[in-house]
């Protein structure tokens, strides 16, 4: 885990590339698996207002006896509290039930463009940076308008757009406009989420047979040598393992161009702007 490398956020904060999401992970268990995920090393973890698990997490964070410095914990305020009162509460709310005074990260979950509040709300995002409850503040699954909007209202832009991105939705467009304004990419279901089969792709079952690694250490990889920031997500143990047993292999630049041709556009999630309907 030592060498997954540390990105530099445009806020001069640092952001383990490799980290955990906890994503529908049932609030009951949230607690065990965080914990086990922190044992392992991940020391980065992906959690949202609308996964109901924030308490989960908080409570593995304070058993744990790692210096708060060397986590990397996000968050994100859902669209219901878009909007400059309510975002300001809701960060309230999700730092007492994460048991923490600040966040690394807080994300606009979705723009929600149908209720047009999402820049106000980026506004608000500015206030809590400010304030220091959040080191970095960012959007997640906003395409290039909903960007151009709240670059052109705001002041901070923002640290990272966390969307939907795999071997079938490798959104490159997208991609190159953060990075040309300094935003970094996260990928969410960056193993396509169990939506399709990975080791139906024949290029990433080859792969995995070469590099004697399973199809998702493969598209791990992938997203690492990609420059995008990923935090798969899995209940169990053995798989937190292997998912970050990828750092004793490299994949060739014709390899990584081969995995390219993958791409169909095909998302598995919804479409931002019809989020909600
Ligand atoms: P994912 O692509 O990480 O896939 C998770 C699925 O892959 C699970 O079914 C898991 O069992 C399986 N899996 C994981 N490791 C495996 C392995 N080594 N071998 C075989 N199967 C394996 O999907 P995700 O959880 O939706 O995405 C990752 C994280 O992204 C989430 O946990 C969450 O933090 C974030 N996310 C954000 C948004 C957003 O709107 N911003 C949406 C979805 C997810």
């Amino acid at each position: 885990m030592n060498e997954a490398e540390n990105i530099l956020l445009n806020s001069g904060h640092r952001i383990p590339q490799l980290g955990f999401g906890v994503f529908k992970v049932d609030p009951a268990v949230t607690e065990r698996v965080t914990a086990d995920a922190l044992d392992i090393g991940y020391r980065h973890i992906d959690t949202a207002a609308y996964y109901e698990n924030e308490e989960g997490v908080g409570a593995a964070i304070a058993r744990s006896e790692i210096p708060r410095d060397e986590l990397f914990i996000t968050t994100k305020v859902w669209y219901s509290d878009h909007g400059t009162e309510k975002t300001l509460a809701a960060i309230d709310r999700s730092l007492e039930k994460l048991g923490l005074d600040y966040v690394d990260l807080y994300l606009i979950h979705w723009p929600a463009p149908k209720n047009n509040l999402y820049v106000e709300t980026w506004l608000a995002m500015e206030k809590i940076l400010a304030s220091g409850k959040a080191k970095s503040i960012g959007v997640s699954n906003f395409h290039e308008d909903h960007l151009t909007a709240i670059l052109e209202a705001g002041s901070v832009v923002p640290a990272v757009n966390q969307i939907e991105l795999h071997p079938l939705l490798q959104q490159r467009p997208l991609r190159q406009f953060g990075e040309a304004r300094g935003i970094k990419t996260e990928a969410w279901g960056p193993l396509g989420q169990g939506k399709y089969d990975l080791g139906e792709l024949t290029l990433l079952t080859e792969l995995a047979e070469k590099y004697g690694k399973s199809v998702q250490q493969i598209v791990i990889r992938w997203h690492l040598q990609e420059g995008i920031i990923v935090f798969p997500k899995t209940l169990s143990r053995e798989r937190m393992q292997e998912n970050i047993e990828v750092f004793d292999f490299e994949l060739s630049s014709e390899e990584m161009q081969s995995i390219a041709t993958l791409n169909r556009d095909q998302r598995f999630g919804k479409d931002p702007d019809q989020v909600p309907l």
